[in-house]
């Protein structure tokens, strides 16, 4: 009959109940749901409650728009996990690390110079290094592509300025990376915003010049816009600061205190609960995908090391974020297009200056959505012909 309601659109029946089996698997998104049963197991202590007068200047009560507070507590927190050093960092916070990624490509280049300092990282890379050093399309810096493009010269050209993004765990492919480039001008970013024991091993804790963290992450809040920079030079650090303050004059203090209410929740019991939960659903995830692809000469995901985790203190499985799956057959170039007909929505390759024959599956989503993934791609291997 015709629904009383508005369904969404996989959704049928007079109650908006029914499931339709048509409806696709989107695991195109990094949005990580995949928290939304611890959140809701901790709905009370977790909520924000904020009277109307609270809260209502651009500056907290010592002058600063950084919480005191919510800096002692994500201190806290890199000290119990055991990911970065904080000892003589300086610390600042960002509408997600979003806009901190690009606030540390203007500090580290060099302005004014007549060569626009160099932007590069490492295929596959997340895109919005690209697109945002594109956007602002300054004087000062160019993106320019691959980090292996740049071996050579990086190492033996001492004025050729050049800032290298290191993503690790590594965003499509969840590998612990190291920089590529060495050399007397060669300045990197690390965005650690998958380095959290849900997602991977904590070999040893970060001790980079710029380091870049997010809550959407850890504890799964993309919504609140909440990211830190722990910085070592003080020059860059006030750099950062100044462009922060003409960007967006700060983090919105509201999301300090829901980011403050969050952390507390995350460090009660040294993390144990969060963190657990976190790596059994990843790891569960990622086992079952393997499994369903063990049969599978068509398709094939990226193999991951295994390393000691000195947060769990053993050695952790693989539980990454994605799966960078490849169409292994001569005739399946456009992988995206392959799974699209099988019902899965991924993300190209392409976009992250990969083959077309590779296709990023997000396994951070909520239940339902990577259910249905695993059912599709279960499908789909199935019909393989040999498939066993
Ligand atoms: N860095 C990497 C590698 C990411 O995958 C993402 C989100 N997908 C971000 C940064 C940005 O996250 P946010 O702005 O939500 O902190």
């Amino acid at each position: 009959g015709k629904p009383a309601c508005e369904c969404n659109s996989c959704y049928g029946g007079s109650h908006c109940s029914e499931f339709s089996p048509d409806c696709p698997a989107d695991v195109n998104s990094g949005d990580p749901l995949f928290l939304e049963p611890f959140w809701m197991e901790h709905a009370m202590s977790s909520a924000v409650m904020l009277a109307g007068w609270h809260r209502m200047s651009y500056r907290m009560d010592d002058g600063s728009t950084i919480s005191t507070e919510l800096t002692k507590h994500i201190f806290q927190l890199h000290a119990m996990v055991g990911n970065a050093v904080t000892k003589g960092r300086f610390i600042i916070f960002g509408a997600g690390s979003t806009q901190l990624l690009h606030a540390a490509v203007h500090a580290l280049s060099q302005q004014g110079s007549p060569w626009p300092s160099r932007v590069v990282a490492t295929i596959p890379f997340y895109p919005i290094y690209e697109f945002q050093t594109d956007l602002f399309n300054s004087k000062d810096f160019k993106f320019q592509g691959d980090t292996s493009l740049w071996k050579n010269a990086s190492s033996t050209n001492s004025s050729m300025n050049i800032i290298e993004f290191v993503t690790s765990p590594n965003n499509p492919d969840g590998r612990l990376t190291k920089p590529v480039l060495k050399g007397p001008s060669v300045k990197t970013i690390h965005d650690h915003a998958y380095y959290w024991p849900h997602f991977t091993a904590i070999p040893a804790p970060a001790d980079e010049d710029v380091m870049i963290f997010t809550i959407s992450k850890i504890t799964g809040h993309a919504g609140s816009r909440f990211g830190w920079a722990l910085i070592k030079d003080e020059a860059v650090y006030q750099k950062i600061l100044t462009y922060l303050g003409l960007n967006t004059i700060g983090v919105s203090h509201d999301t300090q205190l829901r980011a403050l209410k969050l952390l507390k929740v995350v460090l009660k019991g040294g993390g144990r609960e969060i963190f657990e939960f976190g790596q059994k659903t990843m790891k569960s995830r990622w086992e079952r995908l393997n499994k369903i692809l063990s049969a599978s000469r068509r398709f094939s995901i990226q193999k991951l090391e295994y390393h000691n985790c000195s947060y769990f203190q053993k050695v952790t499985e693989a539980s990454p974020a994605y799966a960078w799956l490849k169409c292994e057959r001569e005739e399946d170039l456009d992988c995206t297009a392959v799974l699209r007909a099988a019902g899965i929505i991924g993300r190209e390759g392409t976009l992250y200056h990969a083959e077309s024959r590779y296709v990023r599956l997000s396994l951070i989503k909520g239940e339902d959505d990577v259910d249905l993934l695993l059912q599709k791609m279960d499908a789909l291997v199935s019909k393989e012909e040999g498939a066993q």
